[in-house]
């Protein structure tokens, strides 16, 4: 069994943050495909694959009026604030209910918004029962400039239920351009943020006993400060099943963000792999395109997650306004299923295999029926990844004017 030997050396390549397997369960794995019981290790792994489709994840957001926490709920879902589903920003808060904001890609996912407890006349135990505390994954505090006492108290509860809570400091990019107009002689960019960041930790520390987790964001460029940073912990924090959920539900705005959701799909992949792999009889046959059922369905689901279907690409394009063409000159995916210099999709494919091959020194041979599937779905993979680190790339000197960034295409598609 070719699989058996790899299969924990496979997730040993992944960071704790982008694991979406837990170390039970692929020991038990493992376990049963040395003892030869294939048909349990497939049981296992149905339930793990199972288990990452159907998990939920809900993320309470709270935090009073003004703090730029309907600004972030829309950061985190990806939806521009003009959009139609865009929670609505710069409103006065008037009910007292959550309202649920549904990701636009991910059904499972909701950003719940909570009103902030300032703003009720709850105690902090009776907003978190009101507020039906039981159904979140985590809670995130967002609060700007001045600290409020109602926030630690808050935060206090949630650590009192056993909960993981995340206090965000928001507007952090105009502390430091006041700062720097009003104080441009003593101005220190890394003295002001742990200034910041301090006042934030030393006012929650009074009322908690542990560490508090403060991330100062910026709403107007969250690839920036420490965005990224609570990315990687919240995902570090999560259960692994919901791993998969929650990185694919970010943006793809920074090249960690980009190679972590690259990580989880590439497990999802193996674990499908490894199933078929068992459970395989049917010899290698026919044209690529009965491999994989829905060729283009799979490939265009890859691009969405990456951020690169058409609406995405003509956000970007907007934004800075060009039109999408002068991106997709720098993407690789248009050419995928084209015949790009006299390349068909299997030729393609085959580059691709060798290319893995010589990396990871396994043989190209004996590529068997449900191996194609497999690297087949890791080309569509690392095609939208690097597409995605090239989009970011070129976006960054677009918005520096000084031309376009050209990506150098993989090996595996030299002539
Ligand atoms: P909410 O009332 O807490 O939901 O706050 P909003 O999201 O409506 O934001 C209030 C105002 O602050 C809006 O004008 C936002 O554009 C602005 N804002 C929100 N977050 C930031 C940020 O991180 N930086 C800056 N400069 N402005 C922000």
């Amino acid at each position: 069994m070719a699989w058996a030997s790899s299969f924990d050396a496979f997730f040993k390549n992944f960071k704790r943050e982008s694991k979406i397997i837990s170390e039970y369960d692929i020991t038990l794995i493992m376990t049963y495909i040395e003892e030869n019981k294939l048909q349990k290790a497939v049981s296992v792994i149905e339930k793990v694959l199972r288990d990452i489709e159907d998990a939920p994840l809900n993320i309470a957001v709270t935090g009073e009026t003004g703090t730029g926490k309907s600004t972030f709920i829309n950061a985190l879902r990806g939806v521009g604030h003009e959009e139609k589903d865009a929670a609505p920003t710069g409103a006065i808060e008037t009910t007292m209910k959550r309202t649920p904001y549904p990701h636009p890609k991910l059904p499972n996912v909701t950003i719940w918004d909570l009103p902030g407890i300032g703003s009720t006349t709850f105690t902090p135990q009776n907003y978190l029962t009101e507020m039906k505390f039981g159904e979140y994954d985590f809670f995130i505090i967002i609060s700007a400039t001045r600290f409020k006492e109602n926030d630690a108290q808050l935060a206090k509860a949630i650590a009192q239920m056993g909960m993981n809570f995340y206090f965000v400091r928001t507007k952090i990019d105009s502390d430091l351009d006041n700062e720097q107009k009003f104080k441009p002689k003593s101005f220190n960019k890394e003295k002001l943020l742990k200034k910041i960041k301090d006042y934030c930790s030393n006012h929650l520390q009074e009322s908690l006993y542990s560490e508090p987790l403060v991330f100062l964001v910026s709403n107007v460029d969250i690839s920036k400060y420490d965005f990224p940073k609570l990315e990687t912990k919240l995902l570090q924090d999560l259960p692994a099943h919901k791993r998969h959920v929650f990185s694919l539900s970010l943006q793809s705005l920074t090249e960690a963000t980009i190679n972590c959701k690259r990580d989880s799909l590439k497990q999802k992949v193996f674990l499908e792999a490894v199933k078929a792999g068992v459970l395989a009889t049917i010899p290698l046959g026919g044209m690529i395109s009965d491999i994989l059922e829905n060729l283009d369905e799979t490939f265009n689901l890859y691009r969405s997650y990456f951020g690169l279907d058409d609406a995405s690409l003509e956000n970007v394009a907007k934004d800075l306004n060009m039109s999408v063409d002068d991106f997709k000159v720098h993407l690789r995916f248009p050419h995928l299923f084209s015949e790009h210099n006299d390349e068909s999709l299997e030729d393609k494919l085959f580059k691709y295999i060798k290319h893995i091959s010589s990396v990871t020194g396994g043989p190209v041979a004996a590529v068997t029926y449900y191996r194609m599937a497999y690297y087949l779905q890791n080309l569509f993979l690392d095609t939208a990844a690097n597409d995605a680190i090239a989009l970011l790339n070129s976006k960054a000197l677009f918005e520096k004017k000084v031309g376009p960034y050209i990506s150098k295409p993989p090996e595996y598609w030299e002539a």
